[in-house]
């Protein structure tokens, strides 16, 4: 990354890097110490960058991030539509606000207007910290049985320098930075007012012209960048002193998580004996609040310090590593530079505090795999490889039923299944236990977190409407577990319990599949029910949910159609009537697949577009690339036949391989508006897709939110 120095008023002859001055710095520092109005001393003088370098051969798109503020994964997306209501790895709910735009600069230059920089002065403007680099290729949890690791409750995974991506951004001061086509850019004070004040003054161009473009983006400024990346699991609830306020929890997790990932960092560094600038550390967070630390080699493009560790050493080495540095020989309370502090984690020196984390890993080294992990439950190993069986067995002889979960189901974009949103195993099981339910049993169910009910995903909506009213007439309860519960310390499912013959099931799975989904990983212990006084410490701190928790939103609609039921398609887009549509988007990646899909398609919107004030300006469509030669042929007749109704229309051909390719499932219809506002819309999903709806010989559901 560059910092160029522009000398003359226009784009020079002279290559950049043939100049005197040479401004270079690792892209990932550089997008903070070379980001507008930061300055930088080279040859004695003081150098102001004054915006971004804007080359025809610079490809920046405008691009979409968000991290998810739960377990800190980062999502990247060209679009903003392209974004579901929760995280993709943790489900945890997350607003459209917390999307921010970003480009990726390739330089960045001074003004021509000062060509020999300024005098140093006295002061210099220092450049907002850019955030920690975050893991954007988090690994499969299946990667993490691949090098086992022998610290009981621990283990890892390691992806090279191509699978390995991180993301930096710097955001300015929280308001990201303004910048006009022609390059000139300014960090941003405030959202709003500094934005009109810096276009009504006016402004000149890199090259010192008076701008005539006035063409404007909002943007953080970001690096994506690939290197060896080492991810470490320690399952091991994350202690909560007890006179901790609610408010302190964020602050103190934080503080305890940091210390760890500096541990881990320095420990690791010692155990290869390389120097500390080389591994760099941050982290994520996982189900039950379990702390991950990513370990990431600093060089872009990896030096192979993460492969070195597990190809080298043993989980048990790093972590005693990482102990040792924790045992600071001058004794410090919190942090001191004997210990943790060194010159690459300064601005983390306020948040470190060895002791309690030391403790803690000294516990997770001492723990030895025990024979029987639930012996003080009396329970005893079941060998068998499905769960699911077995509970779905014990409802028979149960009329109370207690579970721990990680969560209530998994949020699905598509419809699995032709006919139900969800897979099939997911709702025969949820179908029988509402019959279960109503039959007069009780279901008790315990989660981390609410469950998310959103039109992203359907069969949220699905699950919400079956189990809503057993939650209303009191035959489900759900509650929200505590931060610091630790469900491999206590029963998944309690059949009965405190009953007679109650009896109780065990699993060491940390799997996050969803009760309805899985509803008892394996492996499995069996006992029996714990007694009153156990089961109360179990519900210590438990906080059950108001029936709204299973509400469908009000913009939200589910409609369902069984096999045989007539179709009544004016009463399923009743929105549409006499309405205007700039755009109609169709999703879906079959509906090109075969000549009847195509002309099932032109069926429905010959139905849709009477309902519509007026034919839509504009349909798009996105669909799976073929490689048939029909494909081409569909899209040709499909642009005469739009046109014929006074449509244009485009196309966005999804690959399925190769450059490009997208998990690309979903059958949606998006109805706006306006054509360039994606947030005003109505979408529509269906399982099995048009063709379906449209033969009443189908069971068939629509989601509809407007
Ligand atoms: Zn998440
Ligand atoms: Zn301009
Ligand atoms: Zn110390």
């Amino acid at each position: 990354m560059q910092l160029e120095v522009l000398t003359e008023d226009r784009p020079g002859h002279t290559n950049p890097w043939d100049k005197d001055i040479q401004l270079v710095r690792d892209a990932r520092l550089g997008i903070s110490e070379y980001a507008p109005g930061s300055q930088v001393i080279a040859n004695g003088r003081v150098w102001e960058s004054y915006g971004i370098g804007q080359y025809p051969k610079h490809f920046m798109p405008t691009r979409h991030y968000r991290e998810c503020p739960q377990c800190r994964h980062v999502q990247i997306e060209m679009a903003r539509e392209d974004f579901d209501a929760a995280c993709p790895v943790c489900s945890h709910p997350i607003l459209p606000t917390q999307i921010r735009s970003f480009i990726e600069p390739k330089s960045f230059v001074t003004s021509s207007a000062e060509p020999n920089g300024k005098d140093p002065g006295l002061t210099r403007l220092r450049p907002p910290p850019t955030q920690e680099a975050r893991l954007l290729s988090a690994a499969a949890d299946t990667a993490f049985a691949v090098s086992p690791a022998n610290v009981a409750n621990t283990s890892w995974a390691w992806q090279d320098a191509k699978q390995g991506r991180m993301f930096v951004v710097n955001k300015g001061r929280n308001f990201g930075f303004l910048r006009c086509a022609c390059g000139f850019a300014e960090m941003l004070r405030n959202p709003v007012a500094h934005i009109a004040e810096i276009q009504a003054r006016g402004h000149r161009s890199p090259y010192n012209q008076s701008c005539t473009l006035n063409s404007w983006h909002t943007e953080d400024l970001a690096h994506e960048f690939h290197t060896d990346v080492l991810q470490i699991r320690i399952d091991q609830p994350i202690p909560l002193p007890a006179n901790l306020r609610p408010e302190e929890i964020d602050g103190w997790r934080e503080g305890f998580v940091r210390t760890l990932v500096e541990a881990a960092r320095l420990g690791a560094v010692n155990l290869l004996g390389i120097d500390q600038r080389e591994l760099c550390g941050t982290a994520r967070s996982r189900i039950f609040g379990y702390p991950e630390v990513v370990l990431y080699d600093s060089v872009a493009g990896g030096a192979g310090y993460c492969q070195m560790l597990t190809d080298r050493f043993a989980m048990r080495d790093l972590l005693k590593k990482a102990l040792e540095v924790l045992h600071c020989k001058a004794e410090c309370s919190h942090s001191c530079r004997t210990c943790l502090q060194g010159y690459e984690n300064q601005i983390h020196w306020d948040k470190l505090n060895r002791k309690p984390v030391l403790a803690w890993l000294e516990r997770a080294l001492n723990i030895n795999q025990a024979e029987n992990p639930f012996d003080r439950f009396n329970a005893a190993p079941l060998n068998v490889t499905n769960g699911s069986a077995i509970l779905q067995a014990e409802l028979e002889s149960a009329n109370h039923l207690l579970v721990v979960a990680p969560r209530l189901f998994n949020l699905q974009k598509d419809a699995t299944d032709e006919n139900h949103f969800g897979t099939p195993e997911t709702v025969a099981f949820a179908m029988k236990l509402v019959s279960w339910m109503t039959a007069g049993n009780t279901l008790e169910i315990a989660l981390p977190e609410p469950p998310l009910i959103h039109a992203d995903f359907p069969n949220s909506i699905w699950v919400a409407k079956r189990l809503k009213t057993c939650m209303e007439d009191g035959s489900l309860t759900l509650s929200r577990l505590p931060a610091s519960f630790d469900p491999r310390q206590w029963p998944r499912a309690i059949v009965n319990p405190d009953k007679n013959g109650g009896r109780a099931f065990f699993s060491t799975s940390l799997v996050t599949d969803g009760f309805l989904d899985l509803p008892l990983p394996t492996p499995l212990w069996k006992g029996p029910s714990p007694d009153t006084a156990a089961l109360q410490a179990m519900r210590l701190g438990w906080v059950s949910l108001d029936s709204k928790a299973l509400r469908i939103p009000k913009d939200t609609t589910l409609l369902e159609y069984s096999a045989g039921q007539s179709l009544d398609y004016t009463r399923d887009f009743s929105f549409c009537k006499g309405k205007n549509f700039a755009l109609i988007r169709i999703e879906d990646p079959f509906i090109l697949k075969t000549d009847w899909n195509y002309k099932q398609l032109k069926r429905f919107l010959d139905i849709l577009f009477p309902l519509m004030a007026s034919c839509p300006a504009k349909i798009e469509l996105r669909t799976r690339v073929s490689e048939e030669p029909d494909q081409k042929l569909m899209i040709q007749d499909f642009e005469k036949w739009l046109k014929g109704k006074g449509a244009t229309f485009s196309f966005q051909l999804v690959p399925v391989f190769g450059f490009g390719k997208k998990d690309f499932h979903d059958r949606r219809l998006a109805f706006q508006p306006e054509q360039s506002n994606g947030k005003k819309r109505v979408a529509v999903l269906m399982t099995g897709g048009i063709d379906r709806y449209l033969d009443s010989k189908f069971e068939c559901s629509l989601v509809i939110q407007t």
